[in-house]
């Protein structure tokens, strides 16, 4: 008697370890379609505001060196964003790491050899502003235990722009704000 029903508490226990990983399987994928969804309705609006005619499409990998990159494939792009990555940025950060990548897809379509970070960044200030760049690069560099040289990649002058807005200290009427 004692041991019969050792058997059936044994199926009871795989049981719910069944579940249990059967569900967070659910979970991880829907947490990557969330990730795709959210980055390609961005892609989506911003390739029209850049008047690129390509087909770019956003995918979550594993793990991705640059975090986030952009690569020709056939007859359209391929925006590689790492799983998680999105999770840590607002929706104004992401909107700054998409320009960026957008920035080399629009260089690929029309100076395919001027390829650099300054020039991508540039494509990208159309539409973002280059403090919440610099603020993206903040987040990247904090990530990947980097520290790059901001003039580099948004050039020397909006990078100093960016430092002497930093050393004005704040008027009054930004003081009074609650
Ligand atoms: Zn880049």
């Amino acid at each position: 008697m004692h041991f019969s029903a050792l058997p059936l508490r044994v199926l009871v226990a795989s049981a719910a370890i069944y579940c249990i990983s059967g569900s967070s399987v659910v979970v991880a994928q829907d947490h990557v379609s969330v990730q795709q969804a959210r980055i390609q309705a961005i892609v989506d609006d911003l390739t029209a505001r850049l008047a690129i005619a390509d087909a770019v499409h956003v995918s979550i990998v594993p793990s991705n060196r640059l975090l986030m990159s952009v690569e020709p494939a056939e007859l359209t792009f391929e925006l590689k964003v790492e799983d998680g990555w999105a999770d840590g940025l607002n929706d104004t950060e992401l909107k700054a790491a998409v320009a960026h990548e957008l920035g080399h897809v629009w260089i690929f379509t029309h100076h395919p050899f001027l390829q650099t970070e300054q020039l991508a960044n540039e494509v990208a200030m159309r539409l973002v502003s280059p403090n919440v760049l610099a603020q993206l690069y903040e987040k990247v560099w904090k990530h990947t235990n980097v520290k790059g040289d901001l003039a580099r990649f948004l050039g020397p002058e909006v990078a100093r722009g960016l430092a002497s807005l930093e050393a004005v200290p704040a008027s009054p009427e930004a003081s009074h704000v609650p």
